[in-house]
């Protein structure tokens, strides 16, 4: 029997990514964002594997204090920067590059005591409503910013698109206008781009980008695939054909007896289910590659099953391995299924899912 669900990691595809994303934005930097344990390939194996990316973005202080951990020295950014002094405290002691996206957070830089010194990046809101100071505010925030009794390192500017991955958008157009007035003349470094920024539109690579996804080797736009963007897909979610079963025309197979043999069939039953990361509403007819084919979900995803029809198949045995995605079979097409996008996906791959670095 080969081993049951795992992620299996692909470093050289990460690295090849990456590569792929630097001939893009040619010199633009590279903040691999890897928040979220790097949309599910591992925080620290991921950080680990790219010694080339010029600066890591991690949502929470938690996840940047675990890079450092691990030995981590590029410089770390933390994209919904910091709430607390404590916080900040941490922020410093460790080195973490801040993004300043709110009035509390000048404050809690304006009252800190000792002479740390950060990279600031001051964020603004050019339409995304979520966080950023509005343009109106941003003079105000930028001058308090200057103004530090301990000068920053750097200020450094950035926004966020809402609809970069569809190409050629009105909305990303006008948040784009609403940046370049509001920065302009200021000579500061500037980022807009995350990874539907960076493939979606040239203009957009400024002096940093911000990719996750696209680093994970999947396409951020709804339609096209990654491998036309010149990306490979780092993770292969694999499992194991844990029994084989003959059911004939009429019978049902699982829960809630939602699928009926329309005729006599050959159901393998593969170790993978909801209580892994797969989500429960993956409708049948969703393929999984198995011995080198594709074959169709049959009835519900329990916790930890799923049928598969593997009639056409009849090499399968107890123990042939299964990709539920990877190389082969998209995860952007086992989202199309699901209806939802592959960073739930990636993201949703459970704990008890072990990550195999190949
Ligand atoms: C998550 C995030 C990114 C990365 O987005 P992708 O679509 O995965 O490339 C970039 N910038 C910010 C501010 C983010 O929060």
């Amino acid at each position: 029997m080969s081993r049951l669900i795992r992620a299996v990691i692909e470093p050289r595809a990460l690295r090849h990514n990456l590569t792929t994303i630097r001939e893009r934005v040619r010199r633009a930097r590279v903040m691999a964002v890897v928040k979220a344990n790097a949309y599910g390939h591992g925080l620290v194996p991921t950080a680990l594997s790219l010694p080339e990316a010029d600066a890591f973005a991690v949502a929470r202080l938690e996840e940047g204090l675990a890079l450092r951990a691990a030995g981590i020295t590029q410089p770390i950014v933390l994209l919904e920067g910091v709430f607390t002094a404590e916080q900040l405290l941490e922020a410093a002691r460790h080195g973490f590059d801040l993004v300043v996206h709110d009035a509390l957070q000048v404050e809690l830089l304006e009252e800190m005591s000792g002479a740390h010194r950060f990279v600031l990046w001051i964020k603004i809101d050019t339409g995304m409503n979520r966080l950023g100071f509005p343009p109106r505010e941003f003079a105000a925030a930028l001058e308090r910013v200057r103004r530090l009794k301990t000068a920053p390192l750097e200020i450094r500017l950035l926004t966020h698109l809402a609809c970069a991955d569809v190409r050629d958008n009105h909305m990303t157009n006008q948040q784009v206008g609403r940046f370049r007035e509001a920065i302009r003349g200021l000579g500061y470094s500037v980022s807009i781009a995350n990874s539907a920024g960076i493939f979606g539109s040239a203009q957009l690579a400024c002096d940093w980008v911000r990719p996750g996804l696209a680093l994970y080797g999947a396409t951020p736009f709804p339609d096209g695939s990654a491998a036309q963007l010149g990306l490979e897909p780092v993770m292969s979610l694999e499992s194991s054909v844990i029994a084989l079963r003959r059911v004939t025309a009429g019978e049902t197979v699982g829960y809630g007896a939602a699928w009926t043999a329309p005729r006599d069939s050959s159901i393998a039953i593969i170790a993978a289910g909801y209580g892994d990361g797969l989500p429960r509403n993956l409708p049948g007819g969703t393929p999984v590659l198995i011995a080198g084919a594709r074959a169709p979900i049959v009835g519900r995803v329990s916790m930890d099953m799923i049928a598969v029809d593997v009639s056409a198949l009849p090499e399968v045995h107890v123990g042939t391995n299964v990709v539920l995605w990877g190389p082969g079979l998209p995860v952007e097409e086992i989202a199309r299924h699901a209806g939802t996008i592959p960073y739930e996906l990636l993201c949703s791959v459970s704990q008890r899912v072990p990550l195999e670095l190949r």
